[in-house]
């Protein structure tokens, strides 16, 4: 029987109605308790009770120190989270823990488990079904989906149907014949080496989205308050103005200064490509890094992790053009 280890930290699947909205104050062993009989030796850590909004860099660092911590000790991890922020985590959980040796599984729900018709049972479940038979990897697993941790974003508010995997297939989906695995090359990812803990980060970055009108010098101000690295979620394929308000020299500007900045796509999907238009091509020759088909999500915690490597302008340029964790797709 493969012993499992759930680490609970909050969110709507453990939270209960108060006056003041719901509250996370399940414990995990409730939340096993509540799924009846399941084939596996489950162990339960509350490692944090928090709404997933309250979850931020420290708490990145906690959840990753408890994953390294029990590797050895169990064939599978889940993480029980709110929704809001799991794509964050579970991002940045691929760069923190390069190379994790078991599987690890977050998931939430939209719906309480103490509701009668909520998601969270069969979320949960297919989380520990997920930590007992897939490869080693960081994974979000939602509404009969496995998604790699580092492609998932999360797309509707309500909807059961919340997380999309952005750009690559999930990893597997569920049918009657149970987890039906996605034979992509992508998912062939080899890891090369022993599991690595490196929590350094630098969270003095900004992810600002372009809109018409857009005031350049403002990007000025978040670095003279001490921004260390900016991505820009430009227009399509990664297009930025550079008339009147000419976004262009500052970006070029800003890297002089030793500023990465990162343009990528307020598209949700496929790629941007800067070299296609010229509101592109003048960003790259200033020094621009190309998103490709990285989420936001994975952009801003990988260029966090970059930065708190001491990486600098040049490194996080190639940084960028490396596939760490399965997040993006070099052409
Ligand atoms: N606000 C909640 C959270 O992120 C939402 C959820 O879990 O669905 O913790």
């Amino acid at each position: 029987m493969k012993k499992l280890l759930l680490l609970s930290t909050g969110g709507t699947i453990a939270s209960v109605a108060s006056n003041a909205g719901l509250v996370p104050k399940e414990t995990g062993e409730e939340l096993i308790k509540m799924l009846g009989k399941l084939p596996y030796d489950i162990h339960v850590k509350d490692i944090l009770q928090l709404d997933s909004s309250n979850i931020q860099p420290e708490e990145w660092k906690f959840i990753a120190q408890n994953i390294y911590k029990y590797r050895n000790d169990y064939d599978g991890i889940v993480v029980s989270h709110g929704t809001d922020t799991m794509a964050y985590t579970a991002s940045m959980l691929s760069f923190m823990l390069k190379n994790i040796n078991i599987p690890v599984v977050l998931t939430g729900s939209q719906v309480p488990i103490n509701v009668v018709l909520s998601d969270a049972h069969d979320n949960l479940r297919l989380a520990f079904a997920a930590a007992a038979t897939c490869p080693p990897d960081i994974y979000l697993v939602f509404h009969n989906k496995v998604m790699l941790g580092c492609r998932s974003v999360k797309v509707r508010t309500t909807n059961f149907d919340a997380f999309e995997s952005v750009n690559v297939p999930p990893v597997a989906t569920v049918s009657s014949d149970g987890l039906v695995f996605n034979t992509d090359d992508h998912f062939q990812k080899k890891h090369d080496g022993e599991p690595v803990l490196n929590t350094k980060i630098n969270s003095h970055v900004s992810l600002v989205k372009l809109f018409p009108g857009f005031d350049p010098n403002l990007l000025f101000a978040m670095v003279d308050s001490g921004c260390r690295g900016i991505v820009i979620e430009a227009y399509g394929l990664g297009g930025m103005n550079f008339i009147r308000r000419n976004m262009v020299a500052a970006i070029g500007k800003l890297i002089r200064r030793g500023i990465p900045v990162v343009a990528s796509s307020q598209c949700l999907y496929e790629r941007s490509d800067l070299t296609k238009y010229e509101v592109g091509r003048e960003a790259l020759l200033e020094g621009a890094i190309s998103a490709c088909d990285m989420t936001s999500e994975s952009a801003i915690t990988k260029l966090m992790w970059a930065l708190g490597q001491g990486m600098d302008v040049h490194e996080i340029d190639d940084f960028f053009n490396t596939n760490v964790a399965g997040e993006v797709t070099l052409k």
